[in-house]
């Protein structure tokens, strides 16, 4: 199903998307998170990144250094940033109040999977408090 809410939509390979799933099981209990980068809303790479979150297992954060190189060779591949993803090991694909405060990107899109129940994705712009859903597309 594809949501069409501002007109925005992201487009995210298969092979990427199971990619994503595969690490979001694999840091499960803890949250996972990383970048994807692409150009025109088509994710071309994923940019794992470790969780250095106090307390992982409700929240994420990635330490800077690590952010920046992921940018960094983002950049040197012709790529922007398309999304900012973690996952909700056991809560649903929605912003927590946690996630609310620390959307410091306007413009960018977070993307956030959730093991619970069954696996399942939505992305959202934040421009806190208003939160705006992104269509998500595997192809
Ligand atoms: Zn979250």
């Amino acid at each position: 199903m594809i949501f069409r809410i501002m007109g925005k939509v992201i487009s995210i390979p298969n092979e990427i998307n199971q990619d994503l799933i595969r690490q979001a099981e694999m840091e499960s209990p803890k949250e996972c998170c990383g970048l994807l980068g692409g150009n025109d809303g088509l994710v071309s790479s994923r940019y794992p990144l470790l969780n250095r979150a106090a307390i992982p297992e409700t929240s994420y954060f990635a330490a800077p250094d690590e952010r920046f190189r992921a940018i960094k060779l983002m950049r040197e591949r012709g790529e922007e940033l398309i999304a900012i993803y973690h996952s909700h090991p056991k809560t649903d694909p929605y912003p927590s109040e946690k996630d609310l405060d620390m959307a410091f990107y306007a413009q960018a899109v977070y993307l956030i999977i959730s093991l619970k129940n069954d696996v399942s994705a939505r992305a959202f712009t934040i421009d806190s408090p208003k939160v705006s859903e992104v269509a998500i597309k595997i192809i």
